[in-house]
Order: C-alpha cells, then structure tokens, then sequence
C-alpha cells in the first residue's frame, strides 16, 4: 500500500511529503536535555513525540540515523547570554564536579526514558565532547563576515546577516519588534547590536567550565553545540530537525543563521516541533508549584497528583493527542486514559487467543489501512488509537462467536495491532507483565512451603506440591541449597 509519509515543516507552515535526501537513509536530530536536574514532563514529550517518529520511519523500511544531544555546557540561566552556567550553578550548589553532575543526571534521564518506553538515539553526543567542533564553526562564521570578537567573546553579527539572508521566518518574529524589546537589557555593551547572540563567550575567572580558544579562555555559546553536532553526525544538509516549540526562538531561529552564515544555506530539510504541556489548564513552571518530575509522576507524590500514573499511563496520554496539539495533564484525564489503554491491552489479549475459521465474515484490513493513514498524515497518533478501538469491535464479536476471521485475516489483525501498539506507538502491557512477576512470587512462595514439609519429613506434602506444579508444566529440581523451578 502507500505509505507516502507526509509532514508538517515548521519553516513553511504545510505539510510537505517526506522524501530524503539519501534514501533509504534518514537523519533525524532532536534537542536533548541540558542535565542540571531530574527529567519531568517536558522532556516526556518531545523525547515521546521523536521516538514515534523514530519507531515509524523504522517500521516503514527507513534507516534511521537518530541524533539527540545532551547539553552539559553553555546554556545559561538567561537565554540573554547571561548569568551562570545552569549546570556549574548546579555543581558549585552541591559542592560537585560539573561532570558528576552531569553524569549524574544523564543516568537518571536515561532511566526515565527507558520506563517510558523511548528507544535510546544511534547517537548521543555531548556538547563539552564537541568543543573543536564548534570552536571551527565559530571561525567559519568570522571568516564569512557574520561574526566579530568583541573583548574576548564572539557574537553573531545579526545585522548584517539579515542585510543578505531572511531572519526569523522559522519563529515568524521580526527584527525591528524584537528590537524595541530587547534594547533595555543591561550586559551588552560588548555588542554592536542588542539582539547579536554569542557564539563565545570569555570566561569569568569564577567559571569553572572552561577551554583555550583563539578568542580568549571560554565556552561556547548554547545554540553553537546543535549547529556544531548535527552538521557533524548528519552532513551539512539533513532530513529532519525536531525539537519542543519552546526552543523555536531563539534556539532554532539562532541554529538557522549559524548554519547559514557558516555554510551559505541551511542544514534543515525540515523543521518539526511538538507543542507544550499544561497541568490543569496552567504552564508549568516552579513557581506555581506545578512542576512534576517523572518520579513524582510514577510514584504519585507529588500533592497535584490524586495516585501514581505509570509510565505507560503517561505515554498513552502523550500519544493520544497530536503533537503539534497542546496537552493538558489532569487526574480526570489520566485516569481515563489509564482505564482506555487496559481496555486496549485488554483486547489484544483476546485477539491473541482467537481461533482461526474457515472464512472470513468482516473484513479486518480497513483497521490496518486506516492505522497506515492516520501515521502517514504527520503522525496522527489520536487517529491511530481511534482506529485500534474501533478494531476492538470486531475483536469481541470473533470471540462471541457472532463474526468469524481465516487464518490469514486472523495472522494481518494480530500483526496490524501488535506493529502499531507495540512496535510503532511504543506501548508495553504493563500489567501482563505485573501478572508475571506475580506468577514468579507465587511459585517461590509454594516452593517455601514445599521445603517446609520436606524439613519436617512431610514428604506426602512435598510430592504432592511437586506434583501440581508438574501438572501446571513447571518442573523442580531440588538442590542442595533449596529448589529451582523453570517451565517447561
Ligand atoms: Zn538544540
């Protein structure tokens, strides 16, 4: 069937048809996290949004070079260029390295993506490994014209970049008006202009997070690691840029000119971005006291929270808006959510022990055309779930008897549902595999009382445990330490 993929490219505002560069090769690079502090619901989404988009270009025969950063240098706590380094902040805080800092949260951040289900990048570079990289580009930057050294640091000259390039047709933001606004701020007497950005900055001689540089000891700007390491893995033209609007300005808007200025055209092919999250209508943010980490979330401590919500909880909800759509976290709205991806775990369950028939009386391939549909039309996941329980109908009315499905219809309905909720939505039935570890506890637990009964020469109990289990296909072998089971 047709499985023409089409996207909507922030740039241009439409949906495009995605055809890459090189195929069957893709280069896909995402914004990762800057790692000063646990992963909350912000980086669920954009880290859910992309691995969707990786798992699908996958599924439909694409290889898929997945680039997504860590950021453990140069983003400062004002996006101005000023003010500390958010994650030597953290470090001098705890009386901590920069990097065990870093380490630190990186770790938590990959076991917080691996219990949503988000499969790891094919790479994930850091910006501290990529310094040579971005010191060259910043020199590529001068020597084209776009650039200047002002007392040691380097800025973006975005004066003259916009005499000959357009700026701000990703963000849709105007130089005059943006302008008027950023002409209060203190701290940028070492501009010629107020919106230039730095590219490097002079260390202050309390800065811990420092390398050697022609323009003085320093660290480089925060936009510079995403132009320096996408271009690096990717090539100097890529298929796919995605991020969280939230870095659309500047970030993104700031990458576009570097890249630009650095190599006369952009790197992007196309730009994607997924929309924000709210908590019960309202932004999150620390202030409001809205602001749930993962943990949180899974263990239900945080007070906004009525219960915990499982990662997969979690996922579902992402999923079933579309991402360019906002999403607002509510206890309703999850809970809903929760009671609809039992009830679709609850459906595969049943497809899965199905009898085939002789003939078919409905016709399941509509279910798997329709999922190919929706994904293919900028990655309507809603659309996707839509689909699946529609499915669940024809489901139920095989296993009361009322419908029959053929082998052959029977093997596309399982395959459509288990490619589209395990492999392509991600999602993993937890509470099957709860049932296993509560078969393991049980069985361990039998075993206990067996040995009981053998320690008190009960050996017609012990048999008959044995034996039970034996008829159940789980076989014991005694040992010198205890018992050990396996099925058989
Ligand atoms: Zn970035």
């Amino acid at each position: 069937m047709d499985q023409t993929l089409y996207i909507h490219n922030s740039l241009t505002r439409n949906k495009e048809k995605f055809e890459p560069l090189n195929p069957p090769h893709v280069g896909l690079y995402v914004c990762g996290p800057t790692v000063y502090g646990d992963a909350h619901l912000g980086h669920a989404r954009p880290a859910i949004t992309f691995d969707l988009l990786f798992r699908y270009l996958t599924h439909i025969g694409y290889k898929v070079r997945y680039v997504r950063n860590i950021t453990d240098v140069g983003h400062l706590e004002n996006d101005a260029d000023a003010g500390e380094d958010k994650i030597a902040r953290k470090a001098r805080l705890e009386q901590l390295e920069p990097m065990e800092v870093v380490q630190y949260f990186t770790g938590r951040y990959h076991h917080n993506m691996g219990q949503l289900n988000v499969l790891p990048p094919s790479i994930e570079p850091r910006a501290s490994g990529h310094i040579i990289e971005q010191i060259q580009i910043v020199q590529k930057i001068i020597d084209a014209g776009f650039a200047y050294e002002s007392n040691g640091s380097v800025y973006f000259d975005l004066e003259k970049y916009a005499q000959k390039y357009p700026y701000g047709q990703l963000s849709g933001r105007v130089i005059e008006d943006l302008d008027t606004q950023t002409r209060e701020l203190d701290g940028q007497s070492e501009k010629r202009f107020p919106l230039d950005f730095a590219l490097w900055k002079k260390a202050s001689p309390e800065h811990i997070m420092r390398w050697p540089s022609p323009w003085s000891d320093g660290f480089p700007g925060w936009h510079l690691e995403c132009t320096a390491m996408s271009t690096r893995y990717l090539g100097d033209t890529f298929d796919i840029h995605g991020g969280g609007m939230d870095l659309l300005f500047p970030h993104h808007e700031c990458e576009i000119a570097q890249s630009t200025a650095a190599l006369g055209h952009e790197s992007v092919r196309c730009w994607m971005h997924n929309n924000m999250i709210t908590i019960n209508g309202q932004k999150m943010g620390k202030s409001l006291g809205n602001f749930i980490t993962l943990d949180e979330f899974f263990s239900g401590t945080h007070p906004v929270l009525e219960k915990a919500y499982s990662p997969m909880a979690v996922r579902f909800f992402i999923l079933q808006a579309h991402y360019r759509s906002t999403v607002d976290f509510g206890n309703e709205a999850l809970q809903a959510s929760e009671k609809g991806l039992q009830r679709l775990m609850a459906g595969i369950q049943t497809l899965d022990k199905l009898m085939p028939a002789e003939k078919s009386t409905v016709a399941p391939d509509e279910i798997r055309q329709k999922c190919y549909q929706a994904m293919n039309d900028d990655l309507n996941s809603p659309m996707v779930i839509a689909h699946l329980f529609d499915g669940l109908r024809i489901i139920n009315l095989v296993r009361d008897g009322k419908e029959t499905l053929s082998k052959a219809d029977l093997e596309q309905l399982k395959r459509t549902y288990h490619n589209f909720v395990f492999d392509i939505l991600g999602l993993k039935d937890e509470q099957n595999r709860n049932r296993m570890e509560l078969v393991d506890g049980l069985i361990n637990h039998i075993l206990e009382i067996r040995q009981q009964a053998k320690d008190n020469r009960d050996f017609t109990t012990s048999d008959k445990i044995r034996n039970m289990l034996a008829d159940l296909g789980i076989e014991v072998k005694d040992r010198k330490d205890g018992a050990e089971w396996s099925m058989k």
